[in-house]
């Protein structure tokens, strides 16, 4: 077991935007599938070793995608990135490396394996006893997993019982603010058609909700309720790992922006400096939001990052997670 002082900075690095899965809710969502052009990563397996060893730093890495088991020579990837550095993942469980994953990586380190039920498409494809598989065999092998259930507006009745069913299986479900648009039964004025054509705008606007605002009390409650219960019911096992180390994506932060979007401008925040996010091909950039600080290439040259802390000029903070852990001090100033 390490601490958070086992690695020298943090990158969230969005691997590719290949997925096998076409959640409605996504930002990939009504991409041509038949003529997939989405970027399932980079083929050089050995730049991508070298960028991150040639700094000398000790890397957290941790990817999101698309669904990164699908990134080009993954396992290989993760092999060789966990001999000097840690990882961390964001996946939807479905690919069927997983196995194969939990044989050679070793769990130590593996920050934390975040796994996101995507139930709608997992009953889609008669694919639910398969998320289960996967889960059993990661948690008996030593991984730090946990499971998300996106508190979409569709899924929020059927809650209650995924989470009990998904309990009785042994896996505690984890709720998640959602932040986007959502047009209830007039979903077709959010399709690629409607969004390109000015003039159907004001029509737009006025059937669209914008979430985290829209949820209702209820509805809130209801979030905030099992935000509490699955933080108490995550078995004690996993809480005590969870214990020794910050965990950057920690669901128990949500009820924070259930709200409303979250701000922290004009506070100091490390991000730049103890964190960065890094694009597909290996832009470094210091965050999601302030993607003004171009910090080099990783894979194609140098990155320089900033020395000391800076302040935020973010009217939100996009990704609240790194915010609640990078910025100084650590107080929500605003929302939006
Ligand atoms: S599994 Fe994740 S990346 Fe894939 S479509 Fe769903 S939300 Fe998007
Ligand atoms: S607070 Fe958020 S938006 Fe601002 S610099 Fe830090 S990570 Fe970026």
């Amino acid at each position: 077991m390490y601490d958070k002082k086992s690695y020298d900075i943090e990158v969230a690095w969005q691997i590719n935007e290949f997925c096998n899965f076409d959640c409605v809710y996504c930002w990939l969502h009504e991409r041509d599938w038949e003529n997939s052009k989405r970027f399932v990563g980079l083929q050089d397996t050995e730049k991508v070793i070298n960028g991150f060893n040639k700094t000398g730093f000790a890397w957290l890495i941790h990817m999101s995608g698309g669904e990164p088991f699908f990134f080009p020579n993954f396992l290989q990837v993760c092999y060789e990135l966990t001999k000097k550095h840690f990882i961390s993942i964001n996946t939807n469980l479905s690919h069927k490396d997983v196995f194969e994953f939990s044989k050679i990586i070793n769990p130590e380190k593996v920050d934390f394996i975040h796994a996101s039920l995507h139930i709608q498409e997992r009953i889609k494809c008669g694919q639910v006893q398969d998320f289960i598989d996967k889960y059993r065999v990661l948690r008996k092998r030593g991984f730090n997993i946990f499971v998300s259930y996106l508190m979409y507006p569709e899924s929020l009745d059927r809650f209650r019982k995924d989470y009990d069913y998904f309990k009785s299986k042994g896996i505690i479900l984890r709720p998640k603010v959602f932040w986007g648009e959502y047009y209830g039964i007039f979903k077709i004025f959010d399709s690629i058609f409607f969004r390109e054509f000015n003039h159907f705008k004001p029509i737009r606007n006025l059937l669209k909700k914008t979430y985290p605002n829209a949820y209702t009390k209820k509805q809130k409650q209801l979030i905030n309720f099992y935000i509490e219960k699955s933080s108490q019911e995550e078995d004690e096992d996993l809480k005590f790992k969870r214990n020794l180390r910050i965990r950057t994506v920690d669901l128990n932060l949500d009820k924070k922006w259930i709200n409303s979007l979250i701000s922290f401008k004009g506070m100091n925040c490390s991000a730049g400096k103890d964190f960065v996010k890094m694009d597909q091909t290996g832009g470094v950039v210091r965050c999601i939001d302030e993607n003004q600080y171009q910090l080099g290439n990783l894979f194609g040259g140098e990155v320089e990052l900033f020395r000391e802390p800076r302040r935020c000029s973010a009217d939100i903070c996009s990704c609240p997670y790194v915010g609640c852990r990078y910025v100084c001090g650590n107080t929500i100033v605003g929302g939006a």
